[in-house]
């Protein structure tokens, strides 16, 4: 203890952590979606300060059971309905293994060859799995690169809309303009973020109002918010799009959307963080209509395509303009592979400079599922969200309040469901609803505002999910707002569950 784990304790030591995750796996439907322990309960397991001496390993790994798992929502529990989908797997969890085994630095092409030119080919081949047009491809003068999240894609997109609206000059002293960045009512808050990281504040972003159907952008409220600020002085600069907002999942209409950005010069972003993922399967493409006019996109492969956290794939479909904006050579990184301009430097298609190997997580999850594999997960989230809708639709106290194309169901109990009809009411009973299902442990769902008012989410994703689990927290939903609604409305109940 104290010295360097050497190979061979490494190897012992590696075996018994695979297998307690195998276990974690194996049993992870028998444990309780969510934690039960009070805010400051896992600190307290914690000793106050770090041993002086060295630890055995068996005595690290046996503290996981009590100290950790007990602590944690599980992401990967087949019940786990939240949020968006986070899902990992076994090739996924082995590549990043591999990558923290191998501990390179691919900051540079010749800081790590591989791990620039594995990235490369994987990004082709993930444009080619999604149906991304050629202009995103290595092979012309776009590309893609793994950034840490959709949130560092959205800045970094900011950053190269900034630099080319304001000719490179945006950075500088001479910043004597107004940009201006729009996007939807229902976009991402990382937009925001980005924006102020940027230095524009928060009044530099236009957040434009949505159809209140189809939640989508209006694209002629948009036309006219940059026609309002170009007569104003400012310049528009970028429009974020969103290709399944995290609210609702709904899709922004990009042709329209792309057609005002090339008229008025202005960069297209694309965020299909979540929904990305679903553009593997052909008949999920319609979503992806008009990406064509893009001048970036990501999606998250660690969402819904079983890589872990974190996975985002960012194209550009002109690198220079990306690497215009943020590439800084100093001294140091001087190198002949550079110099020669035959190679790709990830550090400047991203904020920070050091960089995981990422892509072997991408490489053996691609290989492992192939195209098909990838399709009938995509598939059978699509599937189980599409029977929970059903679900929910049979049963007249509740409404399905915005269109579920992907594997997101946002639901409600109708206003009319008890006899005061208010709204305050109504939504102060959804989230009583949701607050009561998920005080069981046994599943967990999340909520949002939909046209203000309170809407829960029931999002699918993990790749243990089947019908049992779909079916199970509808029956809980649907028990619970009975015993809500007084026994009310009996009778109305859905009849597709089945019982127990
Ligand atoms: C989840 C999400 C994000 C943020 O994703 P991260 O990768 O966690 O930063 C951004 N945009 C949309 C539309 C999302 O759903």
């Amino acid at each position: 203890m104290g010295a360097h784990m050497d190979p061979e304790e490494f190897r012992r030591n590696g075996y018994a952590v695979i297998d307690w995750i195998a276990d974690y796996w194996t049993h992870l439907a028998e444990r309780p979606v969510t934690p039960a322990e009070p805010p400051g309960a896992v600190a307290a397991l914690l000793p106050a300060g770090p041993p002086e001496h060295g630890e055995p390993f068996d005595r690290i790994l046996a503290d996981l059971d009590p100290v950790v798992a007990p602590g944690l929502t599980h992401w990967q529990h087949p019940a786990f309905f939240g949020y968006f989908p986070a899902n990992t797997s076994g090739p996924s969890v082995l590549g990043d293994l591999v990558s923290a085994g191998l501990g390179v630095q691919g900051m540079l092409w010749a800081s790590a060859p591989a791990c620039t030119e594995v990235e490369t080919v994987m990004m082709d081949w993930l444009a080619e799995l999604i149906d991304l047009p050629q202009r995103f491809r290595s092979s012309g003068p776009g590309g893609g690169v793994i950034q840490d999240s959709a949130s560092s894609a959205t800045l970094v997109a900011t950053l190269a809309a900034l630099h080319r609206a304001s000719g490179g000059r945006w950075r500088g002293n001479g910043v004597d303009r107004r940009y201006r960045v729009y996007t939807s009512t229902q976009a991402h808050s990382s937009v925001e973020k980005a924006a102020r990281i940027a230095g524009l504040g928060d009044d530099g972003v236009r957040a434009i109002e949505v159809d209140p159907k189809t939640l989508a952008l209006r694209p002629e409220l948009l036309r006219a918010a940059i026609e309002a600020d170009r007569a104003a002085g400012d310049v528009p600069a970028l429009v974020v799009a969103t290709i399944g907002t995290t609210s609702t999942t709904a899709v922004d209409p990009l042709p329209a959307i792309g057609e005002l950005c090339r008229a008025y010069g202005l960069w297209l972003h694309v965020d299909a963080a979540y929904a990305g993922a679903a553009a593997v399967c052909p008949e999920l493409r319609w979503s992806h209509a008009g990406v064509e006019y893009a001048d970036s996109y990501c999606f998250d492969p660690h969402k819904w395509l079983l890589t872990g956290f974190d996975c985002d794939a960012f194209w550009v479909a002109d690198r220079a303009e990306l690497t215009g904006a943020l590439s800084v050579l100093p001294e140091f990184l001087r190198n002949a592979a550079t110099e020669s301009g035959a190679v790709l430097d990830y550090r400047d298609w991203q904020v920070p400079l050091g960089r995981r190997f990422r892509a072997l997580k991408l490489w053996f999850v691609l290989r492992w599922y192939g195209a098909e594999g990838l399709r009938a997960h995509i598939r059978a989230g699509v599937d189980l969200a599409g029977r929970f809708a059903d679900l929910v639709r049979a049963d007249e106290r509740f409404e399905v309040v915005a269109p579920h194309p992907f594997s997101l169901v946002c639901f409600r109990l109708r206003a009319d469901a008890a006899p005061a009809a208010d709204i305050p009411a109504a939504d102060a009973r959804n989230a009583e609803l949701l607050a009561r299902v998920n005080a069981t442990g046994r599943v967990h769902l999340t909520h949002t505002r939909v046209n203000g008012r309170h809407t829960l989410r029931l999002a699918v994703g993990a790749p243990q999910t089947t019908y049992r689990e779909v079916d199970l927290a509808w029956r809980l939903v649907e028990r619970t707002a009975t015993t809500l609604l007084g026994g009310a409305a009996e009778g109305n109940r859905a009849t597709g569950a089945p019982a127990g």
